[in-house]
């Protein structure tokens, strides 16, 4: 866990890849070599997602698990606290810990599936924090955490400076780093910073940025999690819609511009959300001069881990 607590401090640009578990052995089987193809680019860790609702719970554990060993990536590891007992959440933990991975991402999670409110399950934890502070307790030092903040406010917050105080309280009670929800207006995010910084929230916060891939898609997250979309991105995507290419195209330009204006404003680190997907993350990062020409031509190569876990 010190490779990313040391690495976050350095004065560095970085990044970062979530993934999350597909849906068959095949997806996986590709999974592997698209996350060993993709630590060419030399992230500084890749994360992977816990199924809404814990529905990829071994899954999860199984692909972090072999990540961390056989990629030479530090691994992060989601937990949500849906449908987990506290006895579940430690069995989580432990297992993560037997295999190796020094990090985790604690969330409460979403309300299981036909509820519309969440309600802890039986001894489970009902906010993010708790999961935090039960990390703490049971396992001291051992994992770096990060926690995740949203810089138009939680979906369920009607009232931004009390989401704030929650997210700090996850930070006070042990969080080292904060990722957040997806966004499309790069000052949205640097507000929220400058709020993050205003009541003392001093960890690294790094913006996640979800490449515009394909409209359908980018209409799903951007409603579900975002309360801004800029007119200007409306505008450029309507008469692309139906064109696949174009939309992806576009997506890679907004994505360098969004990435820059960060930069700009001193933003160290970029959390990419991959969506499993190689392009347009490589193609953001090359636009942003991030990635040396030296990495860019590195020829295409078996992938090692495949044959590792299979073994
Ligand atoms: P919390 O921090 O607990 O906040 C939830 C809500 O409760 C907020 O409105 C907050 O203001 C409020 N609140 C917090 N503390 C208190 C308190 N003491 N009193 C009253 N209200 C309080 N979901 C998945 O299922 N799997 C994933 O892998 C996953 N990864 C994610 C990664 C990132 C970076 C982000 C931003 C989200 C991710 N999510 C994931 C979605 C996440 O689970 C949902 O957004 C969930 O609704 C909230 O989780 P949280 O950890 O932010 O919750």
């Amino acid at each position: 866990s010190e490779k990313i607590r040391a690495k976050l401090e350095k004065d560095e640009v970085f990044y970062s890849f979530e993934y999350f578990p597909p849906k068959t052995q095949a997806g996986v089987t590709n999974l592997y070599s698209r996350i060993d193809a993709m630590a060419q680019m030399d992230p500084l860790f890749c994360d992977m997602t816990w199924g809404a609702g814990g529905s990829t719970d071994k899954l999860t554990l199984e692909i972090s698990a072999n990540v961390q060993k056989f990629s030479g990536l530090e691994m992060v590891m989601h937990l949500t606290c849906t449908n987990m007992s506290r006895g579940s959440i430690l069995n989580a933990l432990s297992s993560a810990k037997d295999a190796g991975i020094q990090n985790i991402l604690a969330l409460r999670g979403d309300p299981p599936r036909g509820k519309t409110e969440f309600t802890e399950c039986d001894g489970g934890f009902s906010y993010a924090v708790d999961l935090v502070k039960f990390i703490r307790a049971e396992f001291g030092d051992y994992f770096c955490i990060a926690v995740a903040g949203y810089p138009e406010g939680h979906p369920d917050s009607t009232d931004l400076d009390a989401d704030l105080k929650h997210l700090k309280a996850k930070v006070d009670a042990g969080a080292d780093f904060i990722v957040s929800q997806l966004f499309y207006d790069a000052q949205i995010f640097l507000d929220f910073v400058a709020r993050c910084r205003a009541i003392g929230i001093t960890v690294p916060i790094l913006p996640g940025i979800m490449p515009i891939q394909s409209y359908q898609g980018f209409a799903r997250m951007s409603a579900m999690c975002c309360r801004t979309v800029p007119a200007a991105i409306h505008d450029a995507l309507e008469p692309i819609k139906d064109n696949d290419e174009a939309v992806k195209d576009y997506g890679v330009k907004l994505g360098i511009q969004m990435c820059r204006q960060l930069l700009d404003a001193g933003v160290k680190g970029l959390h990419m959300y991959t969506l499993n997907l190689e392009r347009s993350t490589r193609l953001i990062l090359e636009g942003l001069d991030l990635i040396s020409p030296a990495r860019r031509e590195l020829p295409w190569r078996p992938s090692t881990m495949v044959k590792r876990v299979a073994e």
